[in-house]
């Protein structure tokens, strides 16, 4: 599909202006010329308000948080005030051809919230609601991490998220939704009662348990930008511990510390209780003094909901076996450490992760590989450089409550995750990308012998061939009878969407 830049967007933009027209990518991929009276009509059947390249807020609108699909500009951003602006959105650009692509946070990693049609900037719909006594909230499609933490720190209950502030519930909650919560509270989907939906048709739709079942199995994991455009969420809410737990840290650097740490961690993701919580990460730095296989920054943190003896009597073997360089272990209030995970801020720059889960503990020969790769990042400067992560977040009894094709979210009965995560500057020369990115197929191909070929949805790649199996798995199929069902024109569609038909 081909993409417009900034100088022709200029042009097209100066064109609507004298009422000529707008150049714009149809949902099959042709252009066609779009007249600037309907941009007006468009304009006349929002609330909310309607941007095109020029305008103050455009780009902000639009940009995703992977710099590499940024120069994927939308003819035009629609930033919708409500439900009725998400259904005359989509009956527009039905009766226009124009793709629509619903952006909440704009979070997505493979850049599936652009397009050179219309972006739906649902980021107003972002309210969320707690009922105490039900112990239910109700968020608005787009509410962010961020707005849904801030209404719960503090209180008696918890719906279990991520880590960045500005990821978006409708991305996060319909795709999976994993963190240092999961394992003991479940995935956000999991918690999933109910959901609104403009359809591709510009109906509404309602979709749980006793309503439209099929839509509601698939709005839990089978990712967002699929079925239509979820305009509300209601979630059950999780209690949290009332009295102090354990947060934790320990740093260790160089590439033996790393194995030591990689090693321990996969051991005890095995058996480790739904209570235990780990994220360990090993990065490649600028090599100084001592050489490539010390210059890496391993870390290892999370929580332990019990005391302190024992999370030490848990912890011991990745104690004795990789004794730390610093460490911290407190026992604190449970939204002290919460505050903690749920607090990063999203930078603008390029990455190209991919995901893959661990149904068993990877023998040693794969993790020193994995090592050795760490120590062998074609690129290791401030801004060029990858890690290699250990998510301890995906497994164990609680997200093992649902069997594999309960939801469409299918990677239950996993033990671990392990994810390869290259980042580069924007503005990085392309060899420098390739070469992250071919490091990166590296590592995974170490994997591929010992895991099964599964990978997050939510942690999505361009770059991986059978993502479909791999995001869905036996899910699929169905996933596909569903799409066929709810949009089976295939309007909201991108380069990974679920397909109407099985190939
Ligand atoms: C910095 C960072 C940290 C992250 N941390 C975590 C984490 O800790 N745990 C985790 O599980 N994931 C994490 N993710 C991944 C994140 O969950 C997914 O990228 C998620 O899809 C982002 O949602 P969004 O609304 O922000 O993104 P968008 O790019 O806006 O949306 C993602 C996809 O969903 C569609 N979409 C968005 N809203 C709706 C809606 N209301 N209805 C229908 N479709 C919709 C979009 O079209 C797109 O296809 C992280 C991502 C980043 C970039």
């Amino acid at each position: 599909m081909p993409t417009i830049d900034r100088r022709q967007f200029l042009v097209v933009g100066s064109l609507a202006a004298l009422g000529i027209g707008l150049t714009a990518c149809t949902t099959d991929g042709d252009w066609v010329a779009i007249e600037a009276s309907a941009l007006d009509d468009l304009r006349k059947r929002l609330h909310g308000t309607v941007l095109i390249p020029g305008d103050d807020g455009f780009t902000n609108a639009w940009m995703p948080t992977n710099g590499r699909y940024r120069d994927t500009v939308p003819m035009v951003v629609a930033r919708v005030a409500d439900e009725t602006d998400v259904v005359a959105c989509v009956n527009w650009a039905r009766e226009h051809n124009i793709q629509p692509v619903p952006r909440g946070g704009g979070h997505n990693y493979a850049g599936l919230s652009t397009t050179t049609g219309l972006i739906i900037d649902l980021s107003k719909l972002n309210a969320v609601t707690i009922d105490t006594d039900a112990a239910t909230m109700v968020t608005g499609g787009a509410a962010s991490n961020g707005d849904i933490f801030g209404a719960s720190t503090g209180g008696g209950l918890i719906l279990p998220g991520g880590t960045c502030l500005s990821v978006g519930i409708g991305g996060l909650a319909l795709g999976g939704g994993i963190g240092y919560h999961t394992r003991w509270a479940g995935l956000t989907a999991d918690l999933l009662t109910g959901t609104r939906m403009v359809t591709a048709s510009g109906d509404i739709a309602l979709a749980s348990a006793s309503k439209n079942p099929d839509l509601f199995w698939a709005s839990r994991g089978g990712a967002g930008g699929n079925f239509g455009i979820n305009t509300e969420f209601t979630f059950d809410l999780v209690p949290v511990p009332t009295g102090d737990i354990v947060y934790y840290r320990f740093d260790w650097r160089g590439a033996d510390a790393a194995l030591a740490m990689f090693s321990a961690v996969d051991a005890l993701e095995q058996t480790a209780p739904p209570e235990f919580v780990a994220s360990g990460m090993a990065q490649a730095t600028p090599v100084g003094a001592d050489g490539p296989r010390e210059a890496i920054d391993v870390m290892l943190r999370g929580q332990f909901l019990g005391s302190i003896d024992d999370f030490m009597s848990l912890i011991a073997p990745l104690l004795a076996a990789a004794p730390p360089a610093k460490q911290q272990i407190v026992a604190q209030p449970f939204w002290e450490t919460a505050k903690i995970f749920t607090s990063a801020e999203a930078t603008n720059h390029s990455w190209g992760d991919i995901s893959r889960y661990t149904d068993a503990a990877l023998p040693a020969s794969a993790l020193q590989k994995m090592v050795d790769l760490v120590v062998d990042t074609p690129s290791r400067t401030e801004t060029d450089n990858a890690a290699m992560f250990m998510l301890g977040w995906v497994g164990g009894d609680v997200v093992d409550r649902f069997d594999r094709t309960e939801t469409a979210y299918v990677h239950r009965g996993m033990k671990n995750m392990v994810r390869p995560s290259p980042v580069w500057s924007n503005t990085a020369d392309a060899g420098v990308a390739d070469d992250l990115m071919d490091w990166t197929d590296d590592v995974i191909s170490v994997f591929d012998p010992h895991t099964p070929r599964e990978s997050y949805q939510n942690f999505p790649n361009r770059r991986i061939d059978d993502w479909a199996q791999q995001y869905y798995a036996e899910n699929l199929d169905r996933l596909i009878d569903v799409k066929a069902e709810w949009d089976p024109d295939n309007l909201f569609h991108s380069e990974q969407s679920i397909p109407t038909a099985a190939s």
